[in-house]
């Protein structure tokens, strides 16, 4: 880890944002809004965008940000969906001296921090990248770097040009007004800034897969809602603490998103007691669906989120997410279909959500599971065990039984509207009004496809 050199600036760099054109400033306010949130820890800040770059300095007069504001990037930029990587360095003139007298300066420090784990006879590799922009310059990018590296290899002979594996890297920007001097890279998740998207309400599950499939939304700049359903008796009040920590770690990557938790046990008593073992697995998801699109209404969410992946299990496969697909009144994404397991538990590891989801729970979908789950379900077959149910009636015994739930103190608390919700949400497309005006709030113009 790089010691603290007494920075006078954050550089924060996006890089989708950038083609976007005339909605450009859109999507990047949404990221200062979602840095500036993301870093209050910092106190007052001041913020300026120039061409590409969005800039923090230290504000109430500080002239460099202290250690714990260091310690604080570098544990949220990571989490600051939208920015690709920001670096603290030194805001300097854009003069050569002063960039020779910044780096004089600070580079003995990054050099000595640099030799940490090295032996005596290893070199040093470094790379110096510059990129200037301001033409007036009197040197260009090459020659700037060539420049340094006699000065620092005449100081430092350990030091070994290695373009391409450095282990000490200096950043130098040249602009117009203001030159930029860093030593290190935070790498960002990239992708778009949250509320760029539009708001989804995700089914998330206890398992790996899910909180994935939020994390892959939120990056696409969507605002996530969480439901899960859960069969209380049955399943353990810690299978609710459970989703509630992963909600509450997804929600780094956003602000403010909120839990619903359905007790399902009243439908899934019902499918035990009336339908064919086989099908049960199936039912519960079109329970499921239908009782998230009555949420998705009240929450204002345009789209439904799971973590479903072709052929993982049984109710998966093909035919029967169609079979469950067809009974959801809203459209359903599903980020994961395409995706190895390993892949996604790559994700999970990185998010830090895979030890979470791996602490085992008994879940709501193993509650009465049959040993014989279908595999292609019929449609004509699946409606015609539904059919042996008070479907609507089972809708609004779960939504009796569903509640919020505080992400910081796990309360469980009534939300207003979901009986009346019901009949809008659930009606056949087309018979549907618009729903509220939070789902309809992101209107954008996004560049047109070509041909
Ligand atoms: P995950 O898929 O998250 O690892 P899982 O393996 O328990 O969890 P699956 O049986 O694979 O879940 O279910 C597929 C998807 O259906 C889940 O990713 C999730 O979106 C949704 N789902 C399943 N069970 C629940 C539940 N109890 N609450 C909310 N969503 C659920
Ligand atoms: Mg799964």
């Amino acid at each position: 880890m790089l010691p603290d050199l007494g920075y006078n600036a954050l550089i924060c760099r996006y890089s989708e944002i950038a083609t976007k054109g005339r909605n450009r400033i859109f999507f990047e306010n949404r990221l200062v809004e979602a840095l500036r949130r993301g870093l209050r820890g910092l106190g007052k800040v001041t913020v300026v965008r120039e061409r590409g770059r969005i800039f923090f300095h230290p504000g109430d007069g500080r002239l460099v940000f202290a250690a714990e504001d260091l310690a604080e990037m570098r544990r949220v930029l990571p989490f600051v969906s939208g920015l690709s990587s920001a670096s603290p360095g030194f805001l300097l003139e854009p003069r050569l001296e002063q960039i020779e007298a910044a780096v004089d300066r600070s580079f003995g420090q990054v050099y000595e921090a640099t030799l940490t784990g090295l032996s005596a006879e290893q070199p040093v590799r470094y790379a110096m990248q510059a990129r200037r922009s301001d033409k007036a310059f009197p040197l260009i990018s090459s020659e700037i770097e060539r420049h340094f590296a006699e000065r620092l290899l005449a100081c430092y002979p350990r030091l070994l040009v290695d373009l391409e594996t450095p282990r000490l890297a200096v950043e130098l920007e040249i602009r117009k007004d203001r030159a930029f001097l860093c030593y290190e890279r935070i790498d960002g998740p990239g992708g778009l800034p949250p509320g760029t998207g539009g708001s989804v309400l995700a089914l998330l599950s206890g398992g790996i897969d899910s909180p994935v499939a939020c994390y892959l939304m939120m990056k696409r700049g969507c605002l996530v809602d969480y439901v899960t359903f859960h069969s209380e008796p049955y399943t353990p009040p810690e299978l609710i603490l459970k989703v509630g920590r992963l909600a509450g770690q997804l929600n780094r990557f956003q602000f403010g998103g909120r839990l619903a938790a359905v007790n399902l046990v009243e439908a899934q008593k019902a499918i035990r007691d009336t339908c064919e073992s086989r099908y049960r697995t199936i039912l519960y998801r079109r329970f499921m669906v239908r009782i998230a699109a009555v949420l998705a209404r009240v929450y204002g969410a345009k789209a439904l989120v799971t973590g479903d992946n072709i052929g993982q299990v049984a109710s998966q496969t093909l035919s029967n997410l169609a079979v469950v697909s067809a009974a959801a009144p809203t459209m359903i994404l599903r980020p994961l279909l395409a995706f190895d397991k390993k892949d996604t538990m790559v994700l999970a590891r990185h998010l830090g959500t895979l030890a979470e989801s791996e602490h085992s729970v008994p879940d709501s979908c193993t509650v009465f599971a049959p040993a014989d789950p279908a595999t292609s379900a019929k449609f004509y077959r699946v409606e015609a065990q539904e059919a042996r149910l008070d479907v609507m009636g089972l809708i609004h015994a779960c939504l009796d039984a569903t509640v919020q739930v505080d992400l910081t103190t796990f309360e469980r608390l009534p939300i207003r509207g979901l009986h009346e919700a019901v009949d809008k949400a659930l009606a056949p497309p087309g018979r549907r009004p618009p729903a509220t005006p939070a789902a309809a709030a992101v209107v954008l113009e996004l560049p047109g496809d070509e041909g």
